[in-house]
C-alpha cells in the first residue's frame, strides 16, 4: 500500500489505457445487458455487474473503494448522508428486539436516531458516559446486545474516544465496535488499526471539505467473524430468503457485512448518493491530507489564541497539551485531531450569543469541518430539541461555542475573533 496522501490522489478510479483520468460520472439509472440470463445472474448475486444505481453505481464504487483503501478496509460503502450511514451501520446488524450501546456524547442527530427513531422500530440503545472505567461500562451488556457506538471525535464537544477500551469490552462480549471518524478522518485517526470493526462517515465533512455534497459512507474492516458469533448475527450467518437462500458470512467472507447492507438495505431504504454528488466528493477527496494539515495547525493557534484571552471562559481542544483529553488524542492522534474545538465567552448563553453576531470573517452556519471558519451554538442551533437533562448528558454546557476552524489565514481568523471579542 502506497502512504496515505498518495492514496487520497490515486485510489478508486484507476484509469485504463486511454481511459479519462478524472472519475467518470456515471450519470445512469441502468446498464445494459445483452441477454436476459445475464441480467437473472445478476439479480441472484452471483455474477457482478451494474445493473440499477439504486444497488451500484460505477462512480459511488470508485469514491467507496477510495475511502476503504484510505481507512484500511475490506469493503466500503456510500450513503447519502450521514445519518443513513450511521442508521445503516447498526440497522444491518441489530433489528426490532436487538440492543446497542453507544456514548451519550456523540453528534445530535445521531443520539435522536438511536434513542428515537430506532426505538420505535424496537430497537434499546443504551447510551453510557465514555469515560466511564471498562468494569462500569460492561454492566451495561445484556443478552441481545449487538454492537457498541462511538465517535473518534465527538461532536460538539471535541472528546476523544478510547478505542483500545471498547474494543476489548465490544470484542469479550462478542459484538462489533463502531466508529463514526467523521471528524477525524482517515488522514488523524484509522480506527481498524485500534480494534473497531466499522467505521462510518459523515462525508458531508472534511471529506467533501467544501460544505458541497451531504453523504456518507461505511466501511468494514473485514476483521469481524460473524460464524464465531453466529447466534447474534443471524442476518449474516442464514439464509436469506429475500435474496434466494444466500448467507453472506458463507458466501462473501470480509466483504458479507457491506453486501448485506448493499443487497437488502439499500435495495429495500434506497439512500444513495447521487454519482455527481460523488464526483464532487472524490475532488474534496483529493486534497483532504492538505487540508486536514491546515486545519489542524490553523486551530491549534486559534485555541491558544482563545486560551489565553481574559474574556474567554474555557476551551475544549485536545491538541491543546493541557486538555483533559490530551493524552488519547496523542496516542490514538498524533499528527492532530481536527479543527473543531468547543469554547465559551465569559458571561455565559447570552455574551456567547452576542459575541458570535459581531463576527465578520467566520460565520454563522449550521455545518462544520468545511473551507470557511464557521461557528454555532449547539444549545440554541442543533441540539435546540433536546431538554436540558440530555443536553447535559451528552455534555454539552449552555454556553458552549462550536468553532470550526478553516483553512483561511489564521491571522484574519484571529483578528476577527480579537475585535469580536472588543
Ligand atoms: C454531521 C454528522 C453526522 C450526520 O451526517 P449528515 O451527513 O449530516 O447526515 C454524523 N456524525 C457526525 C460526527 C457528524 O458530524
Amino acid at each position: 500500500m502506497t502512504n496515505i496522501e498518495t492514496r487520497c490522489v490515486h485510489e478508486g478510479w484507476k484509469p485504463a489505457q486511454g481511459e479519462p483520468r478524472q472519475l467518470p460520472i456515471y450519470q445512469s439509472t441502468t446498464f445494459k445487458y445483452d441477454t436476459s440470463d445475464y441480467m437473472g445472474k445478476l439479480f441472484d448475486l452471483e455474477a457482478s455487474g451494474y445493473f440499477y444505481t439504486r444497488l451500484q453505481n460505477p462512480t459511488n464504487d470508485a469514491v467507496a473503494a477510495k475511502i476503504c483503501a484510505l481507512e484500511g478496509g475490506a469493503a466500503a460503502l456510500l450513503t447519502s448522508s450521514g445519518q443513513a450511514a450511521n442508521f445503516y451501520a447498526v440497522f444491518n446488524i441489530c433489528e426490532s428486539g436487538g440492543h446497542f450501546i453507544a456514548s451519550s456524547s456523540i453528534y445530535g442527530g445521531t443520539y435522536n436516531l438511536f434513542g428515537t427513531t430506532m426505538k420505535k422500530m424496537g430497537i434499546e440503545c443504551t447510551f453510557v458516559d465514555q469515560t466511564l472505567p471498562a468494569e462500569e461500562l460492561e454492566k451495561y451488556f445484556k443478552p441481545n446486545t449487538k454492537a457498541v457506538f462511538g465517535e473518534t471525535i465527538t461532536n460538539p464537544t471535541v472528546s476523544i474516544f478510547d478505542f483500545e477500551k471498547f474494543a476489548k469490552l465490544a470484542h469479550k462480549h462478542g459484538v462489533p465496535l463502531i466508529v463514526d471518524n467523521t471528524f477525524a478522518t482517515p488522514i488523524n485517526c484509522r480506527p481498524f488499526e485500534w480494534g473497531a470493526d466499522i467505521v462510518t462517515h459523515s462525508t458531508t465533512k472534511y471529506m467533501d471539505g467544501h460544505a458541497a455534497c451531504v453523504g456518507g459512507c461505511i466501511v468494514d474492516s473485514g476483521n469481524f467473524d460473524w460464524m464465531k458469533y453466529a447466534d447474534k448475527f443471524p442476518g449474516l450467518t442464514t439464509p436469506d430468503e429475500s435474496y434466494h437462500g444466500i448467507t453472506y458470512a458463507e458466501k462473501f467472507g470480509k466483504e458479507a457485512y457491506i453486501t448485506k447492507a448493499t443487497a437488502q438495505l439499500m435495495r429495500d431504504l434506497g439512500s444513495i448518493p447521487s454519482p455527481q454528488n460523488s464526483f464532487y466528493l472524490n475532488m474534496g477527496l483529493e486534497t483532504l491530507h492538505l487540508r486536514m494539515k491546515k486545519h489542524c495547525e490553523n486551530a491549534l493557534a486559534v485555541a491558544k489564541y482563545l486560551k489565553s484571552h481574559e474574556k474567554i471562559a474555557w476551551v475544549h481542544y485536545a491538541d491543546l497539551k493541557d486538555d483533559k483529553y490530551h493524552s488519547l488524542a496523542e496516542k490514538y492522534m498524533p499528527d492532530g485531531t481536527c479543527g473543531v474545538l468547543a469554547f465559551a465567552v465569559k458571561g455565559g448563553r447570552d455574551a456567547s450569543i452576542a459575541f458570535m453576531d459581531r463576527l465578520k470573517v467566520a460565520s454563522i452556519a449550521t455545518h462544520v469541518a468545511d473551507s470557511k471558519t464557521c461557528l454555532l451554538h449547539p444549545a440554541s442551533h442543533t441540539h435546540r430539541q433536546l431538554t436540558d437533562e440530555q443536553l447535559a448528558e451528552s455534555g454539552v454546557a449552555p454556553d458552549l461555542i462550536r468553532l470550526s476552524v478553516g483553512i483561511e489565514d489564521v491571522s484574519d481568523i484571529i483578528a476577527d475573533l480579537k475585535q469580536a471579542l472588543g
